[in-house]
């Protein structure tokens, strides 16, 4: 019994808020461990090891794409995978629209928006994010949903700067809602373990956690 999980789903509840659990570099008997406590969506960052984990795993596992996609791996993804979050380009996002339409499926994806101060994170920028949106609304994009955005705030131990990074994440996602006028573009994914509950207090309603739920990660 991992009891990290049960103080981790008990506050989701009462925040409302969704758990994505991160099991990167986590093997399948792990990750095993932690749905037989019932949890059912989880996250990976690499495909050759989410797909892996889809093939070894129960069939009733809600997969997430987290990390850095290449637009060449997009076709393995699109029929296993419920969301692709981490949507940092408008090629990427024209990639999965095509292999969608090929599969007569709707992709549900976020458009992940680069928030820290740190240049290594991937992602759109505001501006960037906010044509693709506006795009979304015109005749492309048919087999993509996009349901929301991600987001990951400067690694520091100045929770002010890491609060301040949410909230105009926050405010930006409201700003889109009005924009984008579609009840599906509701989820904001941020927090993750070392900063998740300052992003549940700025609004977030999907956290991805790695490390409070499965213990330090070796890679
Ligand atoms: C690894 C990862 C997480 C989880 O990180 P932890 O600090 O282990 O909770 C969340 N989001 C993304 C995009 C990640 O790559």
């Amino acid at each position: 019994m991992n009891s990290k999980y049960s103080e981790i789903t008990a506050y989701c509840r009462k925040h409302g808020v969704k758990l994505v659990a991160v099991s990167k570099t986590k093997t399948p008997a792990e990750v095993l461990e932690v749905y037989q406590q019932g949890q059912r969506c989880f996250g990976e960052n690499k495909v050759q090891e989410l797909l892996q984990k889809h093939e070894a795993l129960p069939s009733d596992i809600e997969w997430h794409m987290i990390g850095h996609l290449q637009s060449n791996k997009v076709k393995q993804l699109v029929t296993v995978v419920s969301l692709i979050q981490s949507v940092d380009s408008r090629k990427l996002l024209l990639e999965i629209d095509k292999e969608a339409k090929k599969k007569e499926q709707i992709m549900k994806v976020l458009l992940q928006v680069h928030i820290a101060e740190e240049e290594t994170k991937f992602g759109l920028s505001y501006a960037e994010a906010q044509a693709l949106i506006r795009d979304s609304g015109q005749n492309i994009f048919q087999n993509v949903a996009i349901c929301g955005l991600m987001g990951m705030a400067t690694l520091t131990d100045n929770d002010a700067q890491i609060s301040n990074e949410f909230r105009k994440l926050k405010t930006f996602f409201e700003a889109m809602k009005v924009v984008k006028q579609d009840p599906e573009f509701k989820i904001l994914s941020i927090g993750m373990s070392s900063d998740y509950r300052i992003a549940v207090e700025e609004g977030s309603n999907m956290i991805r956690i790695g490390t409070a739920i499965f213990g330090r990660r070796s890679a």
